[in-house]
């Protein structure tokens, strides 16, 4: 790593986690010079908490960081010790790819791609401050009184600002087990006009996998055939394919943690931070869910070569004896050794609302949050901000239109809509629930949707790119191929359709029409030589099926999106008093002033602006025409 700590950077990256990394790598793929400033190298990459990447939505966000160059995806190619597509029974738009990948793995191949960069200076050091002059960030100053300069600041401090560790009634202060808080940032960022706030998340003991008696548990293996993350993967990228194990928590589980409940740091009211609701602790769900007899642990090994599994659904901050109970109440950890106490984390996050689109700060420029530190919980969402912040600081620093995805475009759209529009009171989870346009969002066509944009950008390499162009022409290829095939009732092809999907072909008929019949999907296509042969390009071969099964709906949906881009399209001016405009309502106005909203789209969006303030907004600002093209 080449190291000239006299110069100054164009941009400084706070923090080598999911959403630090993704950032740091987009810009020095644009050729720009980047500082990254982490408490400690040995962590960039590190899996804080289950080691795995992806499950429903989140890998929607992973496949559109690909098609975007970024890493999340190719890193989880080469780590992924087991695969599987969940949701395989349902519609296209909600399946999801989801890894269970070895940590170290995972971690090193990180490391080694961010220490090949040559744009990408490294310096281990916590930084303390912010400089600001002018409300405009201008550099940072590290805990060893270092001071960098910089256009454009990322702050990914994760979990760490003000981080406090609770393990039953005992709390000190840390930002992730054997890490420290960023204490000093914290302090000097509630000083600033960001809104913080505090959450919390936990993790479940790590148990050693040599004591835990796999033999009565049920097995759970990679799926066939074996899936791939990146769009430039291979099977043959993947490591050994280990299985996982799925048990139980039972009655005698939860009467322990009822027992205990006065020992927990959450029910006796030492946090006040708020946890995820969609991955809550297992004290959480015992209250929450009182009726249900048993709570379903997957058991992850973290590695191939590693003796620790990571207990999935048992999250927990009781206390270390307490654990023990738990975990040897439980079937097949009767003789469970804990390696590592489940904890709570709480830590200060700041309000995104306080963000523009582009996820810089609306009140202290060149300053851009993203990942946790934004309120969300998980790598994917972090790396998902990562990355759009990276591509705009990086914009701007060469002079250009800042970027962004709409909602009707990707996930990230989806994402960063919600949150800077939104806010968030729980550590906010990407769903497919949370997209209103998922048919045309599937993790299949993240690269048609983003590719693109991304060689604009200069984000990706020569291979994803022709890897790209030949899935988008053998899409019109397949196509073709199949509006050709033309089918005569009493044919051999009609028998041989007959024989392979049960379908009496009475009128001639051609390949596309035949695709949409419900006899036809995706699981049973491949039966047949007169649509798919060895030679067929896969992917291309499943998108084109998919873009003629569902074209009706997508139809549908592509009209809903050009009706919403107009509202989209009619942008609003920065900076303005909705004062000025009469018959709005106190609370209208307050919200407007607010959130600043950039376009009528977006004001739809805010909750508690009703279709009467809009069409209030939409006579104001055709009848003064002030519309600024100019926003973030
Ligand atoms: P992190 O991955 O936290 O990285 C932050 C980085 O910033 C670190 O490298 C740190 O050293 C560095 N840093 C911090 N402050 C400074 C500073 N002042 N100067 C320099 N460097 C600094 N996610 C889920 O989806 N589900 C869960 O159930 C879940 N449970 C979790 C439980 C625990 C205990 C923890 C710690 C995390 C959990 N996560 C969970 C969250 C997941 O780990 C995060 O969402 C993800 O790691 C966030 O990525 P990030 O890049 O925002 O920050």
């Amino acid at each position: 790593v080449k190291h000239n700590l006299q110069e100054n950077f164009d941009i400084i990256v706070v923090g080598g986690g999911h959403a630090g990394i993704e950032a740091v790598l987009s810009i020095a793929r644009m050729g720009i010079k980047v500082l990254l400033l982490t408490q400690k190298i040995s962590t960039i990459g590190v899996l804080s908490c289950n080691p795995a990447i992806g499950g429903i939505g989140k890998s929607h966000l992973v496949k559109e960081i690909d098609a975007l160059g970024g890493i999340m995806a190719i890193a989880a190619d080469f780590s992924g010790i087991q695969f599987r597509i969940l949701n395989s029974t349902k519609g296209v738009a909600v399946q999801s790819t989801r890894a269970q990948v070895d940590r170290m793995l995972y971690r090193n191949f990180i490391q080694k791609t961010i220490f090949k960069e040559k744009n990408i200076y490294i310096v281990e050091a916590e930084v303390n401050n912010l400089i600001i002059t002018d409300n405009t960030v201008i550099g940072v100053q590290t805990n060893d009184k270092r001071s960098f300069y910089s256009h454009s600041v990322i702050l990914t401090t994760g979990t760490f600002l003000g981080g406090k560790i609770y393990v039953g009634l005992k709390c000190y202060s840390g930002g992730r087990i054997n890490d420290n808080a960023s204490i000093n940032l914290s302090n000097q960022l509630k000083k600033l006009p960001l809104k913080i706030k505090r959450l919390k998340t936990g993790t479940p003991p790590r148990l050693d996998m040599r004591t835990i008696n796999f033999e009565t548990l049920k097995k759970q293996i990679s799926d066939t055939p074996l899936p791939v993350f990146s769009f430039i993967g291979h099977q043959n990228q993947h490591p050994k394919q280990i299985p996982c194990y799925i048990t139980y928590t039972n009655r005698k589980t939860h009467k322990i943690i009822q027992n205990n409940l006065h020992y927990s740091p959450i029910f006796t009211g030492l946090i006040s931070g708020i946890g995820p609701l969609y991955c809550p602790s297992i004290e959480d769900k015992v209250i929450r869910f009182k009726e249900k007899e048993r709570h379903q642990i997957f058991i992850e090994p973290e590695g191939i070569n590693c003796i620790q599994a990571y207990p999935n659904g048992i999250s927990t901050s009781l206390p270390v004896n307490i654990q023990e109970k738990i975990i040897h109440s439980i079937y097949g950890f009767e003789n469970a050794k804990i390696i590592q106490p489940g904890y709570a984390v709480e830590y200060d996050f700041i309000d995104p609302r306080g963000l523009y689109l582009t996820l810089e700060s609306k009140y202290i420029k060149g300053l851009y949050c993203a990942g946790q530190i934004n309120g969300t919980t998980g790598y994917e969402e972090a790396a998902a901000q990562g990355i759009i912040a990276g591509i705009n600081a990086g914009l701007h620093t060469l002079g250009k239109p800042a970027w962004y995805p709409k909602r009707s475009q990707a996930y990230l759209g989806v994402l960063i809509d919600d949150l800077c529009m939104k806010g968030t009171k729980e550590p906010y989870r990407m769903f497919t629930a949370r997209a209103e346009h998922r048919l045309v969002l599937r993790e299949n066509n993240a690269d048609l949707r983003l590719t693109n944009i991304a060689n604009q950008f200069n984000l990706i390499c020569r291979n994803r790119w022709s890897v790209f162009k030949k899935k988008c022409n053998a899409i019109i290829k397949e196509t073709e191929k199949i509006k050709n095939i033309k089918i005569k009732p009493n044919s051999l092809l009609a028998k041989n359709i007959y024989d392979t999907f049960g379908i009496t072909i009475k009128n001639e008929t051609n390949g596309y029409k035949l695709i949409k019949r419900p006899e036809i999907n995706l699981n049973n296509i491949y039966k047949s030589d007169i649509f798919f042969s060895q030679t067929t390009h896969l992917s291309a071969f499943n998108e084109t099926i998919i873009q003629i099964k569902y074209s009706g709906y997508i139809n549908k949906q592509n009209q809903e999106i050009e009706k919403q881009i107009k509202y989209e399209n009619k942008t609003l001016p920065t900076n303005f008093n909705y004062k000025k405009i009469s018959g709005l309502s106190n609370e209208a106005i307050n919200k407007l002033n607010y959130y600043q909203p950039i376009s009528i789209g977006h004001a739809t969006r805010i909750s508690g602006i009703t279709p009467a303030t809009i069409s209030i907004l939409l006579i104001y600002f055709k009848k003064f025409d002030i519309v600024n093209k100019i926003h973030k």
